[in-house]
């Protein structure tokens, strides 16, 4: 099969390697879509990942073509979305079913290999069978919409409350999503880049709802739109410290603030904003992963009722499309950041189809 394989830092070859041998309790998915993650980035070109050689891709939807020994046979033939975290089951956070916070995970797509290759091996008990309605697309996006609702849900904020989200990757643009459909109606957008305006625009928040800090003072801007009080729920979505004292500083009294992005480098409280979060008595979470049980109240079962009901539209975000052969111009759009984009996609079915924005 064809598949990229890390061989070290910014060593990522297409190579021609044979199809993975199933484990017991594995299926062999036939990849479909494959999503590139922020993180990838720094995995293939700066830190490297925990061994070598392995497949990069944790963001991958795609069909059962062959079922391993003592797994459940009826995955034959599905469509599936992956939950691509591979719990010890042992650990305390395990025993509890949160997966999330596994001690002695394996991750499809850095521990062991992933997605961005003709076909993976995948644990049977990762599996999300897809209804009908839901295109191999969207179900690549699945992981970061788990994310972006794992977050919404650690705070679920109240319909009338403000909601500030500020980075606009893809997380951050899939956040206003599902806080959209959970019927949030006021949502202040903090991004840097023009063109997130106008992809904001088809998530029906206008132009006088976001602020481009790279020519506005953020906790300004915010402070003048809601009349000097602040916002109620802060997401912070970049991880740089910067914003996350933007989130404390812009946050109304009794305010909750979950910080979401993964950090650039270590974090710094000035005097100043320490005393607010005392001051104002904030609510500061973290957030971390997504929850999924195979219950129907996990998030990624919550997103994909929502999806059947065709109420979210993820591929809205996506603005570029490459074929697995070509997923290394999509990484360097990433890398060298020359170009606007929030998600670019592998498809087997897409070509070089860029999406103008
Ligand atoms: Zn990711
Ligand atoms: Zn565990």
């Amino acid at each position: 099969m064809k598949a990229w394989v890390l061989h070290g830092v910014n060593d990522l070859r297409l190579e021609e390697i044979p199809v993975p041998e199933l484990k017991a309790g594995e299926v062999l998915v036939e990849v479909r879509a494959a999503g590139i993650c922020g993180s990838d980035i720094p995995r293939i070109y700066k830190t490297g990942t925990y061994s070598f050689p392995t497949i990069p891709g944790h963001e991958f939807s795609g069909e059962v073509v062959k079922v391993g020994p003592e797994a459940d046979g009826s995955w034959q033939g599905k469509r599936v979305g992956v939950f691509p975290l591979i719990p010890c089951k042992t650990c305390a956070p395990c025993r509890k079913m949160m997966y999330e916070m596994c001690r002695n995970y394996s991750y499809l797509g850095s521990r062991q290999n992933g997605g961005f290759a003709e076909y993976a091996a995948v644990p049977a008990e990762n599996l999300l069978e897809l209804p009908a309605s839901i295109t191999f697309e969207e179900a690549a996006m699945l992981e970061p919409m788990a994310v972006a609702v794992h977050a919404l849900r650690r705070l679920s904020p109240r319909p009338e409350e403000t909601v500030a989200v500020c980075g606009l990757g893809t997380i951050g643009m899939l956040l206003i999503m599902f806080l959209r459909d959970a019927g949030a109606k006021n949502i202040l957008a903090i991004g840097n880049k023009e063109f997130q305006k106008y992809m904001l625009s088809k998530q029906h928040i206008t132009g006088e709802n976001f602020c481009d800090s790279s020519r506005e003072n953020a906790v300004q801007w915010l402070m003048d739109k809601t009349g000097g009080r602040g916002a109620d729920v802060f997401f912070e979505c970049v991880g740089k410290n910067e914003t996350v004292l933007q989130a404390i500083d812009a946050s109304a009294p009794r305010g909750r603030v979950c910080l979401a992005g993964n950090p650039y480098s270590g974090m710094t409280l000035d005097k100043n904003t320490y005393w607010k979060i005392l001051r104002n008595q904030l609510t500061v979470i973290g957030t971390w992963n997504s929850s999924f049980t195979h219950t129907s109240d996990d998030d990624w079962n919550y997103i994909l009722k929502r999806l059947a009901l065709g109420r979210i539209h993820p591929t809205d975000i996506i603005t570029h499309r490459f074929s697995l052969e070509q997923i290394k111009c999509g990484l360097d759009i990433m890398y060298r950041k020359k170009d606007n984009y929030i998600k670019i996609i592998e498809t087997s079915v897409g070509s070089n189809n860029f999406v103008e924005v």
